[in-house]
C-alpha cells in the first residue's frame, strides 16, 4: 500500500453510525432496531457499518441479498440477521447453517426453504411477507391464506418456525399520505388473519426510517432503519438530519488536480454546456462518473450543477461531469492543485449534503451514497 495522499476518497465516520443508531433506538421506544445494511451498508462498507450499528444498539441487521448476510457471518457477526430477497435456486442451506432469518412472499419460497431445512436437519426462522400496498414483494391479499397455510404446514413438520410477519411502506416519507394509514390497517388485518390460523409471531415489523421517525403507531416489535442510521433524513417532512439528532456518516473529498486561468468565452468540458462570461479560474476535480458522481450533476444547459465546498465557498459543477474528472469555476479564488474540495458531507461543517446532490441530480440521497464507486479509497474514522 502506498501512503500517498489519495486524490479522492470516501470518508466514513463510524461513530456517527453508532450514535445515529443509539438515537433511533431511543425513538423506537419498546421496539427493537434492525440496522438495514444492504447495498454495502448504503455504500458505507458492510462489515464496518454493521459493527458500528451493533455498538449503537441494533439488535438486528438486515440485508436484501443472502450474499451480504453470509459475508456478515463470515466477518464474525453472530446476532439476529435477516436477508429477504432471493431467486429460485438460492442456496438456503447455507443461510440455515449460518442461522440467518429468511422471508417468504410465496409458497414456492416456503417449500424451497423447507427442503433446505429437511436436507440440513435444521429449522428455518421464517418471516412471512405481506404486501399491504407497496405493490412490490409480499403476498397479495388474495394469497395471504395460501402463504400462511404453506408456512404452517412446514412448521408442523418442524422445518420452519414462523417468527415474523412483515411488510414495507410505499410513502412513509409523506406521513400525511392516506396510503400510510391504509397500509397500517391492512397490516393489522393480515396479522389478525395469520394469528387466527395459528401463527404466533415473535416480531411484527413494518417501519422503515421515515415511519420510525414519523409514524410511531407503525413501530410494532421491530423497526427496520436504513437511511437514517447513515445520518440522512428520509424525508423533507422529517426535518433536516441534524435537527433530528442525526449526523451524516459519509463525506466525499478530493484534491484539486489543476487550477488554471481562462479567458471569457472559454467553453467548459464536453459539449460546452457552459461558456465563461469573464476571465476566471477553473479548478479540476479528479472525480467523475466512474467514481459514482452522477452525470446529472453537470452544470450548464440543464441546471446549475451540483454543489461542492471549494475553499470556504460553495461552488457548483461547471459543464459536464466526465468519466474521471469535473470542472468548477472558482472565480478569482486563489486555490492550488492539492487543495481539498468536499463534494458532500456534513452541512454542520458547511459542506453540501448528499440530499443537496440528490436535489441537483434529480434523485434521492439513497442513490447518491450507495453509488460511490469501489475504486474510491475508503477512510474510516
Ligand atoms: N426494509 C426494507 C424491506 C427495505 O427494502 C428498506 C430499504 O429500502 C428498509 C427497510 C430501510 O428503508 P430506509 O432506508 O428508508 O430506512
Amino acid at each position: 500500500m502506498s501512503d500517498a495522499v489519495p486524490h479522492a476518497e470516501v470518508e466514513i465516520d463510524l461513530n456517527a453510525i453508532r450514535d445515529n443508531v443509539a438515537q433511533l433506538c431511543d425513538r423506537a421506544g419498546d421496539a427493537q432496531v434492525m440496522a438495514v445494511v444492504k447495498g454495502d451498508a448504503y455504500g458505507h462498507g458492510l462489515v464496518r457499518a454493521a459493527r458500528a450499528a451493533r455498538a449503537g444498539g441494533a439488535t438486528w441487521l438486515g440485508t436484501a441479498v443472502l450474499a451480504e448476510a453470509l459475508a456478515l457471518r463470515a466477518a464474525g457477526d453472530r446476532g439476529r440477521l435477516m436477508a429477504w430477497l432471493y431467486a429460485p435456486g438460492e442456496r438456503f442451506a447455507d443461510a440455515l447453517a449460518e442461522e440467518i432469518d429468511l422471508s417468504a412472499s410465496a409458497p414456492w419460497t416456503v417449500d424451497a426453504i423447507a427442503d433446505a431445512a429437511r436436507e440440513t436437519g435444521r429449522t428455518a426462522r421464517l418471516h412471512l411477507k405481506i404486501d399491504t400496498g407497496l405493490g412490490r414483494s409480499g403476498a397479495a391479499e388474495a394469497r395471504w391464506p395460501e402463504l400462511v397455510d404453506a408456512a404452517l404446514k412446514a412448521q408442523a413438520e418442524g422445518l420452519v418456525n414462523v417468527v415474523g410477519l412483515w411488510s414495507h411502506f410505499a410513502v412513509a416519507d409523506e406521513p400525511e399520505h392516506p396510503a400510510n394509514l391504509a397500509q397500517l390497517e391492512t397490516y393489522h388485518s393480515a396479522v389478525a388473519m395469520a394469528e387466527s390460523r395459528g401463527v404466533a409471531p415473535e416480531v411484527r415489523h413494518l417501519a422503515n426510517s421515515a415511519a420510525t421517525l414519523m409514524l410511531p403507531q407503525a413501530h410494532f416489535d421491530l423497526v427496520r432503519t436504513g437511511l437514517s442510521i447513515y445520518g440522512l433524513s428520509p424525508s423533507p417532512q422529517a426535518a433536516p438530519a441534524h435537527e433530528i439528532g442525526l449526523r451524516p456518516a459519509m463525506s466525499v473529498r478530493a484534491r484539486l488536480a489543476l487550477v488554471k486561468r481562462v479567458p471569457a468565452g472559454q467553453g467548459i468540458s464536453y459539449g460546452h454546456l457552459h461558456v465563461t462570461d469573464r476571465e476566471t479560474n477553473l479548478a479540476l476535480v479528479p472525480m467523475g462518473y466512474a467514481d459514482g458522481i452522477p452525470r446529472h450533476g453537470s452544470g450548464g444547459a440543464g441546471g446549475p450543477g451540483a454543489p461542492l465546498l471549494v475553499g470556504d465557498t460553495i461552488r457548483r459543477v461547471t459543464g459536464r461531469v466526465c468519466m474521471d474528472q469535473l470542472v468548477v469555476d472558482i472565480g478569482d479564488d486563489d486555490l492550488r492543485a492539492g487543495d481539498e474540495v468536499v463534494l458532500f458531507g456534513d452541512p454542520a461543517r458547511g459542506e453540501p449534503s448528499a440530499q443537496d446532490w440528490a436535489d441537483a441530480c434529480g434523485t434521492i440521497s439513497y442513490e447518491i451514497v450507495t453509488r460511490m464507486a469501489p475504486r474510491l479509497p475508503r477512510t474510516y474514522l
